[in-house]
């Protein structure tokens, strides 16, 4: 086993997904009064990522994030603790401000492409069966937190390993899908 971590949900190895899993709750890491959060369906596009806005837990390099219809998620508890971390992000975080842990996040701009999908943490879940972290995203962004450059190779390496291809960028789809929106705001996508 590589010595290089990842974080701590994965670099045991990867939880394989549950079939038929149909969601559950997120609860934020106070010891009373959590903050819980209902997500009613299966997440998607489970990946880890490295840019230095997502929510990770002490001592991880990447967080581990994934997404659901915002109208699958819902706030079941102490909501009142619910703060956002930065009202300019395009994505607003909702934090715990007792705790810090971010419960999801929330694009509010109706013409982003990502508008309709809330960003979840589904390490806070109790429930296991959740969908499995497919890809890495924003490798080389782990650097501005504080990775030394030459550690990098070693980095991917175990992420491949890990079954996490690693990207600096979003995964593949993922950009298609943006470039695709782009391209139909300008007028110039073709189908075919
Ligand atoms: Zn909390
Ligand atoms: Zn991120």
């Amino acid at each position: 086993m590589s010595a290089v971590s990842i974080h701590p949900a994965v670099d045991n190895g990867i939880r394989p997904e549950q079939a038929g899993f149909s969601g559950g709750t997120l609860q934020c890491l106070c010891a009373t009064d959590k903050v819980e959060v209902k997500v009613d369906t299966q997440t998607l596009h489970n990946h880890a990522c490295g840019c230095t806005k997502c929510w990770k837990p002490a001592g991880a390099v990447f967080s581990l994030v994934a997404v659901a219809p915002r109208d699958k998620v819902s706030v079941v508890a102490h909501g009142e603790k619910l703060k956002i971390v930065d009202e300019s992000a395009v994505i607003q975080r909702h934090a715990c401000r007792e705790c810090g842990a971010h419960m999801f996040g929330r694009i509010e701009n109706k013409n982003h492409p990502f508008y309709g999908l809330d960003f979840v943490h589904t390490e806070l879940s109790p429930q296991s069966g959740w969908a499995a972290p497919g890809f890495a995203a924003f490798v080389s962004s782990i650097i501005e937190s504080g990775t030394p450059p030459s550690r990098m190779d070693g980095v991917r390496a175990r992420l491949r390993e890990l079954g996490l291809a690693p990207y600096d960028c979003l995964s593949p789809p993922l950009m298609d899908a943006l470039a695709t929106h782009a391209a139909k705001q300008k007028g110039t996508y073709r189908d075919a």
